[in-house]
């Protein structure tokens, strides 16, 4: 019996983690447990921020099209948000999961989606776009859960030899998927000291959506936004942005200022790009009012329609 589990040591299963590309025919993926609508939506299943909030999950958002499911972001609750969407999991529903950059908040629910869609009955590498690390972070999160790899596929449980697996690509920007009317550009954007960053655009039937990620005020976002029908985008409130009387607290106008968009400079960006719809989400809040944040953008100058996002809204 040791021989059997010597067969998957950490080691073993880390090399395969970093260069399993399409093993499986698509015959042998299992039949997703919900089907999915061929016309295009956008589902926020997280839109808050590091501080726990059971009303807000970690950032997250689905764009389902063409009777595939997207997955931007994977914060904490990612796959109980799917689940309360309505979303399918089972049997590796997930056609790509794309990654903004790989701050914790964004992140946290990677583990999750790797390991999770695998229990789901996942049998083919999950594909995963992200900047470069996602590679290495996806090895070091396989490494972390070998234990419970070994003994899922060698146990009773019987889980799916390799199932586990990512099909990870790096990417400093450029489109990362084109396929059957959906095209996925990345846009690399600026997020403080984060050497790599993006926001993506999603072009599918009926729907055009961009996704901030974290980010500055950024001209490549700013043109890949323009004419988009939905904009997610980050924000804090300027009026609410000081000095914390905390340790390091004096830096932090500094670091907003550097890593995230405030509510008129969104306003200003939008009031160029002019999306069809402005959706706020993964906001700083600082205290400040939902009006507070509405009335900054108004202030930036966009005039078009604002809504402040909340999970499992739909757009
Ligand atoms: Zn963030
Ligand atoms: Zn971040």
């Amino acid at each position: 019996m040791a021989s059997r589990f010597a067969l998957a040591r950490p080691a073993t299963l880390l090399i395969a983690a970093a260069c399993t590309i399409g093993a499986a025919p698509a015959s042998a993926q299992a039949p997703a447990a919900r089907a999915l609508p061929e016309s295009t939506a956008v589902i926020l299943l997280g839109t808050g921020m590091p501080v726990p909030n059971h009303l807000a999950q970690g950032p997250a958002t689905a764009v389902v099209a063409g009777g595939r499911l997207f997955v931007f972001d994977a914060g904490p609750g990612v796959m109980r948000q799917m689940d309360a969407a309505g979303l399918p999991y089972r049997g590796g529903a997930i056609t790509a999961l794309f990654l903004t950059h790989l701050h914790s908040d964004h992140t946290l629910g990677y583990p999750d989606v790797l390991l999770t869609s695998w229990v789901m009955g996942r049998r083919t590498p999950l594909r995963v776009v992200g900047p470069p690390g996602t590679r290495r972070m996806t090895e070091r999160i396989l490494e972390a859960w070998s234990e419970d790899i070994d003994v899922r596929t060698n146990g009773l449980e019987r889980g799916q030899p390799g199932g586990w697996r990512a099909d990870v690509r790096e990417t400093g920007g450029g489109v990362v998927y084109d396929s059957a009317g959906v095209t996925i550009r990345a846009i690399p954007v600026m997020h403080g000291d984060w050497k790599h960053a993006l926001a993506y655009r999603v072009d599918a039937p009926g729907k055009s959506v961009v996704i901030s990620g974290d980010t500055a005020p950024c001209p490549a976002l700013e043109q890949a936004a323009r004419g988009v029908d939905v904009l997610i985008h980050e924000v804090y409130p300027e009026v609410r942005l000081k000095p914390e009387d905390r340790p390091g607290g004096d830096a932090w106008p500094r670091y907003m200022h550097a890593f995230h968009t405030s509510d008129r400079e969104l306003g200003a960006i939008a009031a160029r790009a002019q999306p069809k719809r402005l959706v706020l989400h993964h906001i700083v809040r600082m205290g400040g009012t939902d009006e507070e944040l509405i009335a900054g953008v108004r202030a930036g100058g966009f005039t078009g329609p604002v809504t402040i996002g909340h999970d499992l809204e739909r757009y």
